[in-house]
């Protein structure tokens, strides 16, 4: 199942190039008082939600795909994990690029450990990426997205894929420069995830996708998650020694090579194969 947020917090169900409106489906999700649980409540109820959604669907209001706007799958993450450097050829722009990692030493994945990116960071794809800091350089960073399904910590490495509720595209935006990762990567509109939720059921292997990215014309990264370092088991088994991890939690694993700038006007268009396809336009702030 494909699953949407569009427009004024809408609930749609994706089915070919249309929006089905199954709104009244998020009227599963049990009402909460304060202080609310960690994590997205439809996320945590997301078993719940698809079966109303799928009993909607017949009868279901249909609009066209590119008559929405596409917000951020997932509303309240806790937190948007991101994985430094785990593609091999990502690490080797990096040493040899010393605009990407100015005066920085390129060390492993296992060195780095994740880092955080600021939840209020995070947009959808209907609502662009807003450049700051535009004197310096602007990255794209095309990413698989995985959705944690349910609360877990330390959770091993065989259980990893049931803590799975889905995937996303991800954008993870990056000025480059050298304060911490969690700086740079954390301004509004930096954390793009969409067009929707593509539940893990229809994905058969996470570590065998693949990744491209254009911007505009331009195909600047053509990779498969194959080659990640980390694959998405192993990520989440890691975030989880780290960090507990909750419903709506949101891993970005890490980008393959041919990161580049973007300027306000370009379009970027990340695709990958079984998740999706996403437009992007980018301005400035
Ligand atoms: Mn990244």
């Amino acid at each position: 199942m494909r699953l949407c947020r569009y427009d004024d917090d809408r609930l749609g169900l994706v089915e070919g190039g249309e929006v089905l409106d199954v709104s009244a489906a998020i009227e599963a999700i049990p009402a909460s008082r304060w202080p609310a649980p960690p994590g997205d409540a439809l996320i945590a109820h997301l078993d719940a939600v698809r079966a109303e959604a799928g009993a909607l669907a017949g009868s279901a209001k249909a609009t066209p795909l590119a008559e929405v706007t596409l917000k951020s799958p997932v509303a309240n993450p806790t937190k948007v994990i991101g994985a430094p450097v785990n593609y091999a050829k990502h690490i080797a722009e990096s040493q040899a690029d010393p605009q990407i990692a100015p005066g920085q030493k390129i060390l492993g994945i296992e060195d780095y450990g994740p880092f955080l990116k600021a939840s209020s960071s995070l947009v959808g794809p209907g609502e662009g990426i807003a450049l700051r800091f535009t004197d310096r350089r602007n990255d794209h960073e095309g990413e698989l997205g995985v959705v944690i399904g349910r609360t877990g910590v330390d959770i091993p490495l065989e259980a990893a894929g049931d803590y799975i509720a889905g995937y996303a595209l991800a954008l993870d935006m990056t000025v480059r420069g050298n304060e911490d990762r969690s700086v740079r990567k954390s301004l509004d509109s930096y954390s793009v995830l969409g067009p929707w939720l593509v539940t893990k059921d229809e994905v058969a292997d996470p570590n065998a996708l693949d990744l491209k990215l254009w911007v505009d014309d331009e195909l600047r990264q053509d990779s498969n998650t194959s080659f990640l370092i980390y694959n998405v088991e192993k990520l989440i088994s890691w975030c989880s020694s780290f960090y507990t991890l909750h419903p709506g939690d949101v891993i970005m694993t890490g980008t393959p090579e041919g990161v580049g700038p973007v300027k306000a006007g370009n379009t970027i268009t990340l695709e990958i194969e079984q998740v999706g396809r996403m437009e992007v336009v980018v301005r400035n702030a």
